[in-house]
């Protein structure tokens, strides 16, 4: 479970996160919507502590954030980026397994072991070896679910993670996700996918302003919303 309570952030004088309360319940998925410079991102960030909070206070499990040591945080926290970040020298596989053996202490052995079954759950048994290059914008955003998935956190922050895919590869890596929703994994997703949003979030978040300005069941959020911010949003995006 992940507690965000009163969390500011800001870039010099410029205000981007205002006072932030969320919750997202273990075993949950959690989409997160809103225009352009909502602060989606700089939301994710600085629960994954890659941007430094002005105030408040996040919690894992009921553990301040900011009193872990940066290693721990990443154990119990993963995060996939639009741009799949995966290291372009090394393989697949050694993509997957490097943190664990870096940061949990297990034997290469058994990273590899991890790793390969973690690339096997993303359907990509096959590709083990091949570097970044030589894989499709889908495969590669499978490794880097794949390596996040390596390392067991509490939760996933996933950011836009099909914006830079082709439209083909995008349903694919949808899937996967909505798969990794059944089996209960913890996810918070910022997305443009609205049909994604519905179809899988327990709870939608609507952002504007670095402010959240609604948030309920996908129901609620698409069908019944109030704020004027949110409807007209959802008429510009829907
Ligand atoms: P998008 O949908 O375009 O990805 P977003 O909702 O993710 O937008 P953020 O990236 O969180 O928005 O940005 C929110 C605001 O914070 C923007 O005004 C942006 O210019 C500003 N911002 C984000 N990162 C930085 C930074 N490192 N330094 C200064 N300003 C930043
Ligand atoms: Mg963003």
């Amino acid at each position: 479970r992940v507690d965000v309570k009163d969390l500011s952030v800001a870039f010099g004088e410029h205000k981007v996160l205002h006072e932030v309360e969320l919750r997202i319940e273990s075993g949950t998925v959690t989409c997160i919507i809103g225009p352009s410079g909502s602060g989606k991102s700089t939301l994710l960030r600085a629960v994954n502590r890659l941007v430094e909070p002005q105030a408040g206070s996040i919690k894992i499990d009921g553990e301040e954030s900011r009193s872990m040591k940066p290693e721990a945080l990443r154990r119990r926290v993963g995060m996939v980026f639009q741009h799949f970040n995966l290291f372009p020298d090394h393989t697949a596989l050694q993509n997957v397994s490097l943190a664990p053996v870096k940061i949990k202490g297990i034997s290469p052995k058994e990273g590899k072991a991890i790793a390969e079954a973690r690339l096997a759950e993303v359907g990509l048994a096959q590709k083990a070896n091949y570097r970044p290059s030589r894989l499709s914008g889908g495969q590669q955003q499978r490794v880097a679910i794949a390596r996040a998935l390596a390392m067991e956190p509490e939760v996933i922050l996933f950011d836009e993670v099909t914006s830079a895919l082709d439209p083909e590869l995008v349903k694919g890596v949808l899937n996967l996700m909505a798969d990794l929703a059944k089996r209960g994994i913890t996810m918070v997703v910022v997305t443009h996918e609205m049909g994604f949003a519905r179809r899988v979030s327990d709870q939608v978040v609507f952002m504007d302003e670095g402010r959240i300005v609604e948030m309920g069941p996908p129901s609620k959020i698409f069908d019944n919303p109030e704020s004027p911010r949110l409807k007209r949003f959802l008429a510009e995006v829907l």
